[in-house]
């Protein structure tokens, strides 16, 4: 496995790549890798002949409040578990190679995101619009691999690669989570150890609001009410949301059926977390 930090080499090395004629399959993440991202890397290991994972924190996604400096990392250890998972290359770029100075354009994404976690962080799906941008630009993969731990993140990037015709193909990968429900996350590690106790009562809470859902309750408050009660009963956890919407257009659920998200987020001490499930009805 390669380590790549310039673009000049990274286009290099694609550019042969295509060459060749190889499939390319791409796993975009911000490191501090657990065994969600490891998911996606072994997917794309299984249907690519060139597995390309990025790690890149990238500022641009993080609102001046946000944890962008005390965001964990360990770029050593990441290499380590790319490698074991088969990724063939991995772009670790610093801030200065892929931002420089003041950009001439910015984008806006307009759709999707005034629900869920882009009501509360304003700007920050532009930022990951952006920089997947560039970097679907210089990786030029055939298929980028998300998960759906960041629901919306998958419905926001389906728009942008509709928007602006990118010639690759999305593929959304199921939540990963430890063993008592609690979707992995490189932020779990913000939580205490009392916080990591309570935490899974958000998945919990989730499951119990789509079994009201599949046992035919459509009324929203009564859902969300049966949501918020399990999270309030079983944490000290503050509730950011609790929302149901068609998937992937997160509209507000008309008929009923088709694909449809339940998702929640809450703030414990130091972390928010989000959690969703996604279900056809
Ligand atoms: P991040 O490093 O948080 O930007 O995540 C990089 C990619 O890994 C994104 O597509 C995430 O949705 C995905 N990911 C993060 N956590 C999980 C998980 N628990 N299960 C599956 N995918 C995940």
């Amino acid at each position: 496995m390669k380590k790549i930090e310039k673009v000049t080499e990274l286009r290099q090395t694609i550019s042969q790549l295509k060459k060749k004629g190889k499939s390319i399959g791409y796993v975009p993440t911000m490191g501090f890798l657990h065994n969600g991202h490891l998911e996606l890397v072994k997917q794309a290991r299984k249907e690519n002949e060139i597995v390309v994972m990025s790690i890149f924190v990238n500022p641009l996604q993080f609102g001046p409040n946000e944890d962008f400096e005390a965001y964990p990392r360990n770029m050593e250890k990441d290499l380590q578990l790319a490698e074991q998972e088969g990724a063939d290359f991995v772009f670790a770029p610093d801030v200065q190679e892929m931002y420089q100075g003041e950009p001439s354009i910015t984008l806006n994404v307009t759709k999707r995101v005034d629900v869920l976690c882009g009501k509360s962080r304003p700007g920050h799906f532009d930022g990951v619009a952006t920089v997947l941008t560039k970097l679907f630009n210089l990786v030029q993969p055939d298929k980028v691999y998300f998960g759906m731990k960041d629901a919306q993140q998958v419905a926001v990037v389906m728009g942008l690669v509709n928007d602006f015709q990118f010639p690759l193909e999305i593929v959304p990968v199921q939540t990963v989570r430890e063993g008592d429900g609690l979707a992995k996350s490189s932020r779990n590690v913000y939580l205490s150890e009392a916080e990591r106790q309570e935490a899974p009562a958000l998945y919990k809470a989730l499951l119990k609001g789509k079994t009201l859902i599949e046992q035919g309750e459509r009324d929203l408050n009564t859902i969300k009410k049966a949501v918020e009660e399990t999270i309030t009963k079983e944490t000290n956890a503050e509730i950011d949301y609790i929302e149901i919407y068609q998937y992937p257009e997160l509209t507000e659920p008309e008929n009923w059926s088709g694909d449809m998200i339940l998702a929640a987020a809450v703030k414990f001490s130091k972390a928010r977390l989000i959690d969703n499930i996604t279900f056809a009805l």
